[in-house]
């Protein structure tokens, strides 16, 4: 049976960028919708109908941080940031906001391929609704430390009982040092485990900015975290 073909929502309002990355992502067995300012591609964005979402910053209408930001109240789809500027701060804001990865133009179309390879395979199933409620947890893979609990069975995790609202990225992460206690790992590490990064090296700032993230709002402080711990030189852990 033919598998259905996963769907990417390019929104670029740079013609001439739109139709490269539209011909070369088409080429690739894609599906494409094309949407050339912030307003149609936020429209289209929170259909849900895509697998993943390409997002340039600098949009008429509305900007790419502002459609991210939106886009993650309610949907999960990985967004991989696009843009013409070269600000660390840039990227920071785009991750901040939720996005899963963040590319500066000009990029290799080889390397933006493999990103949203590795960030779709990364994301299998369907979108997942934020506020979904899940209900009957008895047969799920629960991992608990202290008063943190991460079903890795139904993406959630509860601290004190309470539930916590995490990207999938930030998600992925968490579950995999969980999963692997007491086993420190490079940022290099965790790109090619939890990201899915093979085949190109990674920005390392990447994994710092979603841990970063993820002590926010699972660390009852942050800068001296209880749960994800950092030897310097060694890796990110878990006890
Ligand atoms: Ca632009």
């Amino acid at each position: 049976m033919e598998q259905k073909k996963k769907r990417i929502l390019i929104v670029e309002d740079e013609k001439d960028i739109a139709e490269i990355i539209d011909y070369n992502i088409k080429k690739q067995g894609y599906d494409t919708d094309v949407a050339y300012d912030g307003e149609q591609g936020y429209a289209f964005a929170i259909s849900g109908r895509y697998d993943l979402i390409l997002l340039d910053v600098m949009l008429p209408k509305m900007d790419g941080f502002e459609i991210c930001r939106r886009v993650r109240e309610r949907l999960d789809t990985p967004i991989i940031m696009l843009t013409a500027r070269e600000e660390e701060r840039d990227k920071i804001t785009g991750l901040e906001l939720g996005a899963d990865d963040y590319m500066t133009k000009p990029f290799s179309l080889g390397e933006l391929l493999s990103r949203i390879k590795a960030n779709i395979r990364r994301y299998s199933g369907e979108s997942v609704v934020r506020t979904a409620e899940s209900d009957a947890a008895s047969e799920d893979e629960i991992v608990k430390i202290d008063d943190l609990e991460i079903n890795c069975s139904r993406y959630s995790v509860k601290k004190g009982g309470v539930e916590i609202s995490l990207s999938k990225q930030q998600y992925e992460l968490l579950a995999f040092l969980a999963k692997n206690r007491g086993k420190k790992f490079r940022q290099e590490d965790l790109l090619e485990q939890v990201w899915g990064y093979d085949d190109y090296y990674g920005d390392l700032r990447t994994v710092d900015v979603t841990i970063a993230r993820l002590r926010k709002q699972i660390e009852d402080n942050p800068s001296e975290p209880r749960f994800i711990k950092n030897k310097r030189g060694v890796g990110y852990y878990m006890e």
